[in-house]
Order: structure tokens, then C-alpha cells, then sequence
């Protein structure tokens, strides 16, 4: 009897030694690295404190999230790493390599106060994913009174989000690719699809409604697509499944800003800008199915204008 006692205590101790050992373990993305980022990093690169590129007021996104030119525009915070590494990433310099400065939670909180003072109509945090933790420690300290947009490429922690839910007000999501194949050619991402099909699911659990007020976004979900040239099949499939599993008011951007950055190049068939006819196609398509709400962007804007510049001093 004694032995038995002695052998399930073991055991018990065991069980939890095992525990605290997994749950050491990062799983703020679906990758669940097998990593403490304490100690070391997993495969995006982000230790256990926030990195950040630059931190400005941006006038170039929605309209209802970057407001008017009379406004002082969104206040975005690019954080340094990505948990997807997308070959052509319109923002390469900062998602692929280790930089950025370091920053505290206590450190993000005083940049949400400081944007919300300086008149951001937003938070908008970009590429989030990887620090969500951290984003959720910095909102318990400070909480701005500005909405919190939650500016995502849509490979997030389905348990993450359900976290998130009393924090993020607006969930700006990609939804990159329908096949999974080019999920894993073009951001190594495996389940891209099983996985963003859940998390719109809990975006809209977490934010039943889309609430715009004044032209500016309050509460709500923008599904982002990106068209990449050669794969306009692949952007239909992706908009019939935005409307199967949000409906048609669901608020779209669809954007044609593709210009090849990064190793596109390594990919002829993404190695040149979007054609018009290619543009035509996906945006006669999202017209076809009813969407009420949302934003087109002109081909005009496939220009690296657009891409903010990660080597400024002005941060
Ligand atoms: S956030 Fe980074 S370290 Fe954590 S699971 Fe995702 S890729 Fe791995």
C-alpha cells in the first residue's frame, strides 16, 4: 500500500513538472514552437519582450481607419519579427530580420498613452500575432480610450483571440490564400486555411458587431486580401469563403498594391506587379457577390511609395 502511495505521488509530481515544462513552451501562433522564448526563439525570431521598427501616424490605411487628411491618422506600432515569412513581404526588412528596439510592457503602455495623447484616432497594432502576450500585459497597465486595432496576417492562435477578446476592439485580418499549398510556398505556413477559417469564427464571436461612427471604425472585422499575380483562382475561392463565413456585409479590402519586394524574385511567377485584367477579374468577382461594405484600391497603388520607410530616425 505504501509503495503504491509513494508511486502515485511520483507520479503526480511528475505530471506537473511535465506541465510547467510544455506550458514553457510558446504557443502565441498555431506553430506552437517547441521554444521558452525566455531562453531562446522559435520560428519567428521574437524573444519575450516586444521589438518595435517604427511607431507613426498612418494615413494610408482604410478609410476608416486611417481617417480623413484633416486627421491625425492611425497610430501604428510595427513590431519587429513575423510568424509568417512571407517571401514577398511588403515590409521584409523588419519581419525577417532582428530589428527594432526593445521594449517592456510597461514601455508598449506609455506608447499607447503617448499616440492617444498626440490626437491617434487608433491603436493600431501591426503584426501583432507573436506578441499578443505582451500586447494583452501592456493593455492591463494602460488602456487608451482609442480603439485597439488588432492588424493581423491572419495566422493567429485561435486560443489567443479568445484572450484577446476584451481588448481588441477592431480585428484588421488578411486572409492570404484559399490553397494551402501556396500557404506553405509563400509564407511556410501549413492549415492556413483551416486556421483563418477559425479564427474569423472567434473575431466575430469576440465583436458580433461592426460599429463605424463618423466614417472611423469602433468595434468590428476588415478582411484583408492581397491579390498576387498569377493567383487570381485563388483570390476568388478566398472571397467566396470571406462571404460563406461572414456574409456579405462583412467589410473587405481588397488590395492590388502588390509589387514584388523580398524574394518574389526567386518566384517568376510573382515577380511583377498585379495586370489589370488580373485586377478586373477579382474585383468584378467581389462586385458578383454582393459585398456592401468595403475598400477597392486602385492599381495606382502598386507603388513602393506606400511601403513606410523602416530606415527613417524620426520613430
Ligand atoms: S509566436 Fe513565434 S515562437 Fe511562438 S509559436 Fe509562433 S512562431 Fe513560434
Amino acid at each position: 500500500m505504501g509503495v503504491f502511495l509513494i508511486f502515485k505521488k511520483l507520479a503526480k509530481i511528475f505530471l506537473m513538472c511535465y506541465y510547467i515544462f510544455m506550458e514553457s513552451f510558446c504557443k502565441q501562433c498555431p506553430r506552437h514552437c517547441k521554444v521558452n522564448r525566455k531562453e531562446s526563439v522559435g520560428f519567428c525570431g521574437a524573444k519575450n519582450f516586444c521589438q518595435i521598427s517604427k511607431v507613426m501616424f498612418h494615413h494610408w490605411e482604410e478609410p476608416v481607419i486611417s481617417g480623413g487628411e484633416k486627421d491625425a491618422g492611425s497610430g501604428a506600432i510595427f513590431f519587429s519579427h513575423c510568424n509568417l515569412k512571407c517571401v514577398y513581404c511588403q515590409n521584409y526588412e523588419i519581419s525577417h530580420f532582428d530589428v527594432g528596439k526593445s521594449c517592456i510592457d510597461a514601455e508598449l503602455a506609455m506608447i499607447f498613452r503617448d499616440l492617444e495623447q498626440n490626437g491617434a484616432l487608433n491603436i493600431n497594432l501591426v503584426t501583432p500575432t507573436h506578441y499578443a502576450q505582451n500586447i494583452i500585459n501592456a493593455l492591463k497597465i494602460y488602456r487608451p480610450k482609442i480603439p485597439i486595432v488588432y492588424n493581423t496576417g491572419g495566422y493567429d492562435s485561435p486560443e489567443m483571440l479568445k484572450k484577446l477578446k476584451n481588448y481588441v476592439d477592431v480585428y484588421l485580418t488578411d486572409f492570404k490564400y484559399y490553397d494551402n499549398a501556396l500557404a506553405e510556398k509563400y509564407s511556410s505556413a501549413p492549415k492556413y486555411l483551416e486556421n483563418i477559417k477559425k479564427c474569423l469564427r472567434i473575431m466575430r464571436e469576440n465583436c458580433p458587431e461592426d460599429i463605424v461612427e463618423n466614417g472611423l471604425m469602433k468595434k468590428g472585422i476588415i478582411v484583408r486580401h492581397l491579390i498576387l499575380p498569377n493567383h487570381t483562382d485563388d483570390s476568388i475561392k478566398v472571397l467566396d469563403e470571406i462571404k460563406n463565413i461572414l456574409g456579405e456585409k462583412t467589410y473587405i479590402s481588397l488590395m492590388s498594391q502588390y509589387t514584388p519586394h523580398g524574394k518574389a524574385c526567386d518566384f517568376e511567377e510573382i515577380n511583377r506587379k498585379l495586370k489589370p485584367l488580373e485586377y478586373k477579374r477579382v474585383k468584378n468577382h467581389l462586385i458578383k457577390l454582393g459585398f456592401i461594405n468595403g475598400f477597392v484600391q486602385e492599381l495606382e497603388s502598386a507603388t513602393e511609395e506606400y511601403i513606410p520607410d523602416f530606415e527613417t530616425k524620426e520613430n
